[in-house]
């Protein structure tokens, strides 16, 4: 079964609409926020796709306390009873301006540099972002060089936005039943902090991935360790042989950490140990670092050389006082996935149904998938379309919107023919765990 080209248009034009009147609200999330959600414009957004859902037939919709909007949808022609979540965050980064943003459609990509009408001195070109030359003839999408574009996540609400209306269009297209979640403050790791668990599907995909074709089963797994020192002040004219100085410790600490892993020294499936904050003076010193890996156990031997180097430490400076504290963050998605073989094999069926050539990626980062994945659902992450995201030079090109949408239509129908599909487990702990980073 195969999506009639007229469709497609309608797809890409509704998708792309959609997109511009998205990404022009501000749902910049904020990191020294204590309110769940972050920031105030995410409600603006929620409030109005909490509208154009109602506004659809057939959707049971609610928008909860804490800025998670849900959207419920019974099966048609399903073979079993089987829900599928799909999920798209409200929020973008909070690393650069997203007020006023102006999406502006290039129309028939050329080749060559992009220019943005607000900022004469920014220019998008293959060099910034090489994927570029695989969209010569398509439309292209930017903001105007003052702001962000937002693609990450609007280009995924737009797309689960147009999938849903594509149903109610059309009244032959099979589907199990849906369960839409769109989350507040992905971008600040909270994004499955306060979600309601009975509300999502067996399985589920978000749909905040990269460039069109990226299918992305495994993301870090990840450690966040605090290093406080005590050391022993005295007045520096009279401290031979009795000050121990905390600050300068903590210093030679994080110099004796491994040089090259770090996150500018690492790439691909290498991981590293991130230094995120220092402080102190002579009496008290603060260290705080992110490990990352995507093999668990490599990364929990990260956290063993540090608890290795606090007993040299306490060694070598005698009345020095060190504690360690690591904690889990996230972990890898892979190992449950892992064991639901059928989730990934249902998204290259699809991929391959919406002819998008499928691109493996380990994301260098967590999603709010790979916490569903450990809360009980099975969630991989499938490209949103953006690229260079978090920066003013983000674009998108249309056709990823239109086939996003395409990518779940099919994965809708794939569902909906199989007749036992409950895939639900329960996790065998439940860690508090957020995604920053
Ligand atoms: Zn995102």
């Amino acid at each position: 079964m195969g999506i009639p080209s007229e469709r497609q248009l309608f797809i890409r034009e509704r998708a792309l609409s959609r997109f511009r009147r998205y990404a022009a609200i501000d749902t910049r999330s904020d990191p020294e926020s204590r309110r769940h959600p972050s920031s105030e414009g995410q409600w603006d957004l929620a409030r109005i796709l909490q509208t154009e859902l109602e506004a659809m037939d057939d959707l049971t919709v609610e928008l909860d306390d804490h800025c998670y909007l849900y959207a419920h949808k019974p099966s048609r022609r399903a073979a079993g009873p089987m829900a599928l979540t799909f999920c798209a965050h409200l929020d973008t980064s909070p690393a650069l301006s997203g007020r006023d943003v102006v999406p502006v459609v290039h129309r028939s990509y050329a080749g060559g540099t992009l220019r943005y009408p607000d900022n004469p001195d920014l220019t998008l070109s293959p060099e910034d972002s090489p994927e570029l030359l695989k969209y010569v003839g398509e439309d292209i999408v930017t903001a105007s060089g003052r702001t962000l574009l937002g693609a990450d996540d609007k280009a995924g609400l737009a797309a689960i936005m147009t999938a849903l209306e594509y149903l109610q269009t059309v009244d032959d297209w099979p589907h199990p039943e849906l369960r839409i979640v769109f989350t507040p403050d992905e971008e600040i790791g909270e994004g499955a902090d306060h979600v309601q668990l009975e509300k999502l599907g067996a399985v589920g995909y978000t749909i905040d991935g990269g460039d069109l074709g990226e299918l992305e089963a495994e993301c870090f797994d990840a450690l966040k360790a605090g290093i406080r020192f005590h050391g022993h002040n005295v007045h520096p004219g009279y401290a031979q042989n009795r000050m121990i100085n905390a600050a300068a410790i903590a210093a030679r600490f994080v110099a004796d950490l491994p040089a090259h892993e770090t996150p500018e020294h690492t790439a691909g499936r290498e991981g590293f140990f991130h230094l995120t904050a220092m402080d102190g003076n002579e009496s008290q010193a603060r260290l705080e670092l992110i490990l990352r890996d995507f093999d668990a156990d490599r990364n929990r031997r990260r956290a063993e050389i540090l608890e290795s180097l606090r007993e040299t430490y306490l060694k070598r400076y005698p009345g020095l006082d060190i504690s360690l504290t690591v904690a889990e963050q996230y972990r890898n998605m892979k190992e449950v996935l892992d064991r639901h073989p059928d989730v990934l094999a249902m998204g290259r069926q699809a991929f391959e149904a919406a002819d998008v050539r499928v691109i493996d990626k380990a994301i260098r980062g967590g999603t709010d998938g790979a916490r569903f994945c450990f809360m009980g659902m099975p969630t991989p992450n499938i490209f949103a379309g953006g690229l260079l995201f978090h920066s003013l030079k983000e674009w998108i090109p249309v056709v990823a919107l239109q086939k996003s949408t395409e990518v779940m239509l099919h994965l809708c129908r794939l569902w909906a023919q199989k007749p036992q599909a409950d895939t639900r487990f329960h996790p065998s702990d439940s860690r508090h765990d957020d995604n920053r980073g």
